[in-house]
């Protein structure tokens, strides 16, 4: 397995309750690196522009107020195989369906609250991390 990056978001339901380290802990614990981060405040056309996928979802506009509701800390993570480590460390969607010991179970709150985001492919998280940073924010 090569070593790739993902794009993590830590997001306000998490940066509200002061998770960020505990949340960045849980990802180093499971071998991902932190190579770029930032703490910012989405703009709504941030939100509808990187959740696009699900613009017809029943559930996008409440996404989009949630996204922007609070500070998020989007971050740059790098391991092996990075976007499926970072998924099995995040747990299922739903916080009531993920494994104990995820992020998710652990500490989400509701399926929407879901205290993280990860890319779900190679292809997807190229194109959200440059959605967030510029090459030279990103120091491996
Ligand atoms: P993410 O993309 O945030 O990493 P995911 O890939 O597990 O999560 P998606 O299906 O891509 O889940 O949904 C994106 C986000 O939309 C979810 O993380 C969650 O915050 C929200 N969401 C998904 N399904 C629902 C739902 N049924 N009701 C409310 N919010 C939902
Ligand atoms: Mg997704």
């Amino acid at each position: 397995m090569a070593i790739t990056r993902t794009l993590s978001i830590i997001k306000p339901d998490a940066t509200r309750r002061n998770l960020t380290g505990q949340v960045t802990k849980m990802l180093e614990d499971a071998g991902l690196r932190v190579v770029a981060s930032k703490r910012i405040r989405m703009t709504r056309e941030q939100a509808e522009g990187f959740y696009a996928v699900h613009r017809e979802r029943p559930f996008f506009h409440d996404l989009v107020a949630f996204m922007t509701s609070g500070p998020v800390v989007v971050q740059v993570l790098e391991g092996e195989d990075a976007v499926a480590t970072n998924r099995r460390v995040m747990g299922a969607t739903n916080p009531a369906e993920a494994a104990p010991g995820t992020i998710r179970r652990e500490l989400a709150e509701s399926i929407e609250a879901n205290t993280v985001h990860g890319s779900d492919s190679d292809a997807n998280a190229a194109i959200e991390i440059a959605f967030f940073f510029r090459p030279e924010e990103i120091v491996g």
